[in-house]
């Protein structure tokens, strides 16, 4: 039975509490230690901030380990996509060594071709891309924020592992089964999304004033979907997001593999963290209205049960507290087209991890 710890509310003293109440025994002097976390888009205002990683950072330096922050660049366009602007935009949202006391380094390189093969021998990969950042470090501290997506249903674990530890040509796998449906009688030629497309698959119509889709420049990136004030582009729902999900789950066995010890344990410490539940993940460039704010953090050892678990606190905390007497699956609420579960049932059966949980709750 896995264990899975449990503090209610977030702050930087109930962290401390949670770190101190569950084994740290994965650490040892000098392990290279990469803190995976999401930096937050330029815009985005919930991901999480830094400040609450402060006893972590503190526990890490008293077992004297050489611990960093660390992000993968993204497919899309924007600030994330290398690592220099990223960089300055992790400062600019306050992980810098400066302010943490660890250096930020940008796990898949300067522009995300940095990676290491990793054999996992599944249905969809032979082999998947870790960023090197992650695969060299002796030790993975996965901190993820747990909130709505618009491909996994929720975003938590699973995909902070699988999409958030790969390189971008890792994300370009995941990924280039989403090719958008797509609806041109409602464009009005603003032409954003072919400044933005990462595949150049979309091009000015200038003649007909709306664009060209060249679909085999498409790479699945899905930003268009987002971009588009007129909706003109949408997910094919029934083949593609169980495709992305099965993959992820895929990649995230190799995160796992890469941190195999030799006695087959594996050195990764997995936080959840239950605050500022958006519908949308934090690679949106705006503000989003969160659902739920200040529920509390997770720690513990299975990726699957972790995941589990922060679905089944946060839905009770949502239907304890909207008043409606109804029960709800809050991120059904956000995505009702999307079946989150083959995220969940997929990394059972590839053995990423299991449902076999139990919360042990620290007061
Ligand atoms: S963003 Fe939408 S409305 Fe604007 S050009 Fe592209 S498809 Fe047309
Ligand atoms: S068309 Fe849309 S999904 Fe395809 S690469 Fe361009 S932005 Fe990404």
């Amino acid at each position: 039975m896995n264990k899975i710890y449990f503090i209610k509310t977030v702050s930087k003293e109930t962290f401390e509490k949670l770190i101190s109440n569950i084994p740290m025994n994965i650490f040892s002097k000098n392990d290279f230690v990469a803190i995976k976390t999401h930096f937050g888009e330029e815009g985005n205002t919930e991901y999480i901030k830094p400040d609450l990683f402060r006893p972590l950072i503190k526990k890490l330096y008293k077992l004297k380990t050489n611990a960093f922050f660390t992000d993968t660049n993204t497919i899309y366009s924007g600030k994330r996509s290398n690592a220099i602007t990223h960089l300055k935009l992790a400062q600019q949202h306050s992980f810098s060594q400066e302010k943490m006391g660890v250096p930020i380094i940008i796990a898949d390189g300067l522009k995300g071709n940095d990676y290491v093969e990793v054999e996992i021998n599944q249905k969809y990969f032979k082999t998947v891309k870790v960023a090197s950042y992650i695969y060299y470090s002796n030790v993975l501290i996965c901190l993820s924020h747990f909130k709505g997506h618009m491909i996994f249903g929720f975003g938590g674990t699973i995909k902070n592992l699988g999409m958030g530890c790969t390189s971008r040509q890792g994300k370009f796998l995941l990924h280039n089964s989403l090719k958008p449906n797509l609806k041109l009688e409602r464009c009005i030629a603003c032409y954003i999304c072919t400044k933005y497309c990462p595949g150049n698959a979309l091009t000015i119509n200038c003649e007909l004033k709306t664009i060209n889709f060249i679909q085999s420049n498409c790479i699945g990136c899905g930003e268009c979907i987002h971009l588009c004030p007129k909706k003109v582009f949408s997910i094919p729902w029934d083949l593609s997001y169980k495709e992305v999900q099965e993959k992820t789950a895929e990649y995230a066995l190799g995160v796992v593999k890469s941190k195999e010890n030799k006695d087959s344990n594996y050195k990764i410490l997995y936080f959840s963290i239950l605050d500022n539940i958006t519908k949308d993940c934090d690679c949106m460039n705006n503000p989003q209205p969160s659902k739920l704010k200040n529920i509390g953090i997770l720690a513990g050892f299975d990726p699957v049960s972790i995941d589990y678990a922060s679905l089944k606190i946060v839905n009770e905390y949502y239907n304890r507290t909207n008043h409606n007497n109804i029960k709800e699956d809050l991120f059904k609420t956000f995505w009702p087209e999307i079946d989150y579960s083959y995220q969940l049932e997929y990394a059972k059966k590839i053995g990423l991890g299991n449902d076999k949980y139990e919360i042990i709750e620290i007061k």
